[in-house]
């Protein structure tokens, strides 16, 4: 487990002399049943294509101008895609998902800062960003391909918003007044599963870092329950309910795990517009394969 094939020594060092108590802490957190498939996706999905550093990787064309670290997923180029209605349907389709990590030197030294003091500055981040890896490989059905198809929709400059960027987000994406209100909405569905894809990451990284002995921030667990804060945006004269918080406050490790495997039957939408969106999504066929088994763009793209 915990592959890297990327070009800092420095992480693949603190990886190797912890891999085996790393090992030990995900199994005691996790369980063993959940563990075993995640071991077989990092032999199946990950090689050394997976990781920013490789020819290969560069050429997908992962955006240069953010060196924070990552992880992302890319699709397929032959998926037949035909884009999101402004009412969340779309035709679901066949697509292949590859999982790829953006691990960079400038990305470490952003979080440096953070983790000085109380663990090793490589190591945490790795966790995180292979935190966000473990969910996608237990997920039938990812997240992160929801959020993709969501946020190619919305367009934003960043994802996921700040909250003072909705009301410009939504003011500027052209369409008349009703479309705009669907818009915001399905940027709020895309935010409550962003949110709880990234409290649970974080939650998980907490637990695992405690158990291998480091003195964790209580901030790692201590993330206020859901809430949805109303904005009221001048553009569309409407008020939306932004969430921010846990969206699954108080539940177990194992809770959590199970919601966020089943998060396609067990994340109510909230209105129109996002059952839409998640009716579709059920039916999309995704295939996960490795960053070398996709299609390279055509070159000179
Ligand atoms: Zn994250």
């Amino acid at each position: 487990m915990f592959p890297y094939y990327g070009d800092i020594p420095e992480l693949s060092s603190v990886l190797d002399s912890h891999r085996d108590c790393m090992y030990q802490a995900y199994k005691d957190v996790l369980g063993s049943l959940l563990i075993r498939p995640v071991e077989e996706a990092d032999k199946i999905l990950l090689d050394e294509n997976s990781f920013h550093g490789s020819e290969f990787f560069e050429r997908f064309g992962v955006n240069p101008t953010s060196r924070k670290n990552k992880f992302f997923t890319a699709f397929g180029e032959d998926s037949e895609w035909a884009g999101l209605n402004t009412d969340g349907s779309f035709s679901p389709f066949k697509t292949q998902v590859a999982p790829g990590f953006i691990l960079t030197r400038e990305g470490f030294d952003i979080s440096r800062e953070y983790y000085s003091g109380w663990v090793n500055p490589y190591l945490a981040p790795y966790i995180h960003e292979y935190n966000h890896f473990l969910i996608f490989a237990l997920q039938e059905k990812p997240m992160m391909v929801a959020i993709s198809i969501l946020v190619s929709k919305i367009k934003p400059k960043s994802w996921p918003p700040k909250i003072g960027d909705i009301e410009s987000l939504i003011g500027e994406y052209e369409g008349t007044r009703e479309e705009k209100q669907l818009v915001a909405l399905l940027t709020v569905w895309g935010m409550l599963i962003h949110g709880t894809y990234e409290s649970f990451t974080r939650i998980l990284d907490g637990r695992v870092m405690q158990r291998m002995g480091f003195d964790v921030p209580g901030e790692y667990f201590n993330i206020p329950p859901k809430q949805f804060l109303p904005l009221f945006m001048e553009s569309i004269q409407t008020v939306i309910a932004v969430p921010v918080g846990d969206m699954l406050y108080g539940a177990s490790i194992r809770e959590r795990m199970r919601t966020l495997q089943d998060w396609v039957a067990r994340m109510d939408p909230s209105n129109e517009v996002q059952s839409n969106f998640m009716e579709c999504f059920r039916e999309m066929e995704i295939e996960k394969v490795p960053m070398s088994a996709l299609p390279l763009p055509e070159q000179g793209e």
